[in-house]
């Protein structure tokens, strides 16, 4: 297996340092591909991305990913979208967990649920038209695009408690009735017990009954915006990763951005990178190492070796040794 490793800018450059660290732990047989990419490249070369590092990535099974500053130049072309495109990462998946002492907004910690993000198409389709008395973009929703997605969130609701909500506006967006129909087939298909809900119900029931849910299934926007939402269940940013999946390759990434107000003081949370590991582990199949990441991971939270973010006072460093030196012990 060959791993891409893309650290990117800001706290990217801080926090991925401490996954693979963990991943190295393990001892597998991963061949890791250093890429840089991202902002600083662009400054310093004038190319964020060549289609020679893309080449590269396609060579690649799976890739680690940081976080890159975006800026609005137009001449700078977005990283992630050119990889999410190229790669045809259609499913945008996050979990949304609690992890053990830390606590969100909403106090609660008895919820564990998964949000899965068509990630191609919907009103993220790119085709617009930008004018100075009317603007407008498509809401693209396709068979295809809806099957797909649909069949990859039934397959883990299977593995999960078989439960789906499919998540939509389809009382206004009269796409969204294609997308709703389709993933209702799947869902029977699979033997999955199923429900819908609207989009804006869905965002209040998420906050007031988030135990309710199991696996979450939505079009692009709204899964943009619920999943976001949904990091402020779980307590801090630096807590949550996640994974763009496509037929052939897997992209992982914690949620938080290059964070440019903490990066270089080496205080960034890194938990989200080391959790993008273990999804990343998961994807291989390698379920008994995921599950060493989550007790590292407690174990750290339990002894609060833990970042500023959730009011501690260790580093980003001092994090991921702990948890890389849990794992090596657990392994012995
Ligand atoms: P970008 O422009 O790259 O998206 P941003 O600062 O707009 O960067 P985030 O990087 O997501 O967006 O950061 C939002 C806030 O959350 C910042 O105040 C940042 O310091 C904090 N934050 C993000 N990630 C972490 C982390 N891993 N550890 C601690 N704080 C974090």
């Amino acid at each position: 297996m060959k791993l891409a490793v893309i650290e990117g800018d800001g706290i990217g450059r801080e926090v991925i340092p401490e996954a693979v660290k963990v991943l190295d732990a393990f001892g597998l047989e991963i061949e890791k591909v250093p890429m840089e990419l991202g902002y600083a490249r662009w400054e310093r070369t004038g190319t964020a991305m060549s289609n020679e590092d893309l080449e590269t990535i396609k060579g690649c099974d799976a890739v680690l990913f940081g976080a890159v500053t975006t800026v609005p130049d137009p001449n700078y072309k977005s990283v992630l979208l050119t990889i999410r495109k190229e790669l045809d990462l259609y499913a945008n998946v996050r979990p949304v967990k609690p992890l053990p002492g830390v606590v969100g907004v909403t106090g609660r910690s008895d919820f564990d649920f998964v949000i899965v993000r068509e990630n191609t198409e919907g009103l993220y389709s790119g085709i617009e038209e930008i004018g100075h008395d009317l603007s407008w973009t498509k809401r693209v929703v396709t068979r295809k695009g809806s099957e797909r997605i649909s069949e990859y969130a039934c397959k883990l609701a299977k593995k999960r408690k078989n439960k789906l909500t499919i998540v939509h506006k389809s009382n206004v967006l009269k796409s969204d009735k294609l997308f709703l129909d389709v993933c209702k087939q799947t869902a029977v298909a699979h033997g999955v017990e199923y429900t819908d809900m609207l989009v804006d119900s869905m965002a209040y029931s998420l906050m007031m009954h988030p135990e309710k849910y199991d696996v979450v299934v939505t079009t692009n926007l709204f899964g943009d915006i619920l999943s976001d939402m949904c990091a402020a269940l779980v307590g801090s940013l630096g807590l949550v990763p996640s994974a763009n999946i496509g037929e052939k390759y897997a992209f992982f990434e914690p949620v938080h951005g290059s964070a440019p107000d903490i990066a270089g003081k080496g205080i960034a949370n890194p938990l989200a990178a080391i959790l993008c590991v273990k999804m990343l582990l998961e994807w291989i199949g390698r379920e008994k190492e995921a599950t060493i990441i989550d007790r590292a991971i407690s174990h750290v939270l339990e002894k609060k070796i833990i970042t500023p973010d959730l009011g501690g006072t260790s580093t980003t460093a001092e994090v991921g040794h702990q948890v890389a030196e849990y794992v090596k012990n657990s392994l012995k």
